[in-house]
């Protein structure tokens, strides 16, 4: 039997950027992951499909599993030969007993590793614009814990001596005890007049910071409503946040995005919008399904080689034969002398994404055109030509070459169904909207205006063009930004010039 091993993982503060490369190395390679209210749910994704997922809780009242349950869970699955990964909120061994989870392996004879991560107690000030330490300020830092009720008799919290010490302090937890805590470091001897900055959700799109000085941010925090997780961090280098506080003065800082495409095509423009600052997230219209006809067209794809020509027509359609290829033949060679061509510029790079080039590319997907484009290279008559498509799309290219004496299997690659209406994105837009909607297809306006969202007022409608906006009209959706160039960063572009940027 495979020896296991439990790798304690931090998974940084929220930013899913902000995780470890060793960190997502694990996560790819887990049978088990066990994981907690603070890390980010996204990193999920990575773990292989058939690994088990464990959610151990962790928010304040809800404790989904005790301490020594999710001790013996971890030594459980190491016993029984699995790669566990326990993915922990920040690093693991600051103040998030990751301590006590490594001593029970220990305990238990089963081999693990501490992957560290980048901590709240550190992101929290940098993200704020708060640099720990600076030359003219100080020259320590303590980090410490507000868990405790510092009024409570045995608290091992000594709020006085941390009064004492000099240099900028970081508390982590303890945001709802702000006013006894305060008062502590006051009696110790701190200055009222120190400084002090309050992170809330840091790294991330919601990021609030609220600033005050010891006497008064516990007053401020109660009148902000100002809750957890947050750090708070006490010192006159809170002081150059105002010179540094660089996230959230980002373009798209605050604003919520959503994005209609499929899951796989909305990475792209996520990236690029939480790169800026947005909070964007994907709601994806339809879903792309496999081919109904699994066998006829795994036959087909086996066949590509008796082709001269193939013609993709979209990128789903290029991921699906190829995906079908390489499951069948382990040799690009495979293919033979088919010959490529690709409508528009996504489907192209979609094929060169397989390291195959593409010998003609017609920038309108008009049967004309790409008949014309053809025949510029080579007669039509009597060629035999593949044209994986979706299932019930228009079939008027492969009439026309049929027309003219092309021997055409046009064959269903992939289909589009609705998305499902219980989907994350979905149903997060449902309940809480957005202030912008992107647009980046006649189809994803279609679809959007199919599932009947509540209406919301001073919702903008971002489309990539004339023709996505010309269906939105027709549907009777306002058109707020349109892009000047119909791509991704044009969209980009005019998303970020709307917002007086
Ligand atoms: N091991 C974690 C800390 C766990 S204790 C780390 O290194 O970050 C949980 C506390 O961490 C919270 O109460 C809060 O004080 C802090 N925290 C975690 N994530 C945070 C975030 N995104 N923003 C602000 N504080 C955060």
């Amino acid at each position: 039997m495979k020896r296991g091993i439990c790798y304690l993982v931090g998974a940084g503060p929220g930013d899913p950027l902000l995780m470890t490369l060793k960190g997502r190395e694990c996560i790819g390679r887990a049978d088990v992951v066990v994981y907690d209210y603070l890390s980010n749910p996204e990193f999920l994704a990575w773990a292989p499909s058939g690994a088990e997922v464990v959610y151990a809780g962790k928010k304040a009242g809800d404790h989904a599993m005790r301490q020594s349950e999710i001790n013996a869970l971890l030594v459980a699955r190491t016993r029984a030969g699995k790669s566990v990964v326990r993915l922990k909120g920040g690093d693991p061994f600051l103040f998030g007993r990751g301590g006590e989870e490594a001593e029970a392996l220990a305990e238990a004879g089963c081999a693990f590793e501490v992957v560290p991560g980048v901590s709240s107690a550190l992101a929290g000030p940098a993200y704020a614009g708060i640099p720990l330490t600076h030359r003219a300020h100080n020259t320590a830092v303590t980090i410490f814990t507000g868990h405790e009720d510092p009024t409570k008799e045995g608290s091992s919290l000594d709020l006085e001596a941390i009064a004492k010490t000099p240099g900028t302090k970081v508390m982590l937890m303890g945001i709802e005890r702000l006013g006894p805590i305060t008062a502590g470091l006051l009696a110790g001897g701190m200055d009222g007049s120190t400084p002090v900055a309050l992170v809330r959700r840091a790294t991330t799109p919601r990021q609030e910071t609220l600033v005050g000085t010891l006497a008064d941010i516990a007053g401020r925090a109660a009148a902000a409503e100002f809750k957890a997780p947050a750090v708070a961090v006490f010192g006159g280098v809170v002081g150059l946040r105002g010179e540094l506080g660089w996230f959230e003065r980002l373009p798209l800082f605050g604003k919520t995005v959503a994005i209609t495409r499929t899951r796989a095509q909305a990475g792209g423009l996520v990236a690029e919008l939480r790169a800026l600052g947005a909070d964007a997230f994907g709601m994806p219209m339809i879903r792309i399904e496999p081919a109904p006809n699994k066998r006829e067209f795994y036959e087909t794809v086996a066949y590509s080689h008796g082709y001269d020509w193939i013609i993709f027509t979209s990128p789903n359609g290029v991921d699906a034969f190829f995906g079908a290829f390489f499951e069948i033949y382990k040799d690009a060679r495979d293919l033979g002398a088919a010959r490529i061509a690709a409508i528009g510029p996504a489907t192209a790079s979609a094929v060169r994404a397989y390291r195959l080039q593409v010998d003609v590319q017609p920038e309108k997907f008009v049967a004309e055109e790409i008949i014309k484009a053809l025949e510029k290279e080579t007669c039509v008559e009597n060629l035999k030509i593949l044209l994986p498509r979706a299932e019930g799309a228009r079939e008027v290219l492969a009439d026309e070459l049929t027309r003219r004496g092309a021997i055409v299997d046009d064959i269903p690659a992939y289909r589009t169904v609705p998305a499902d209406a219980e989907d994350p994105g979905i149903r997060r837009f449902r309940d809480e909207g957005a202030d912008i909607v992107t647009f980046t297809s006649s189809s994803t306006a279609e679809n959007f205006h199919a599932l009947n969202f509540p209406v919301r007022p001073g919702i903008v409608h971002a489309s990539i063009g004339p023709v996505t906006s010309k269906t939105m009209k027709s549907l009777g959706m306002a058109v707020d930004v349109e892009a000047r160039v119909h791509d991704i960063p044009g969209l980009v572009k005019a998303i970020v010039s709307s917002c007086g940027n």
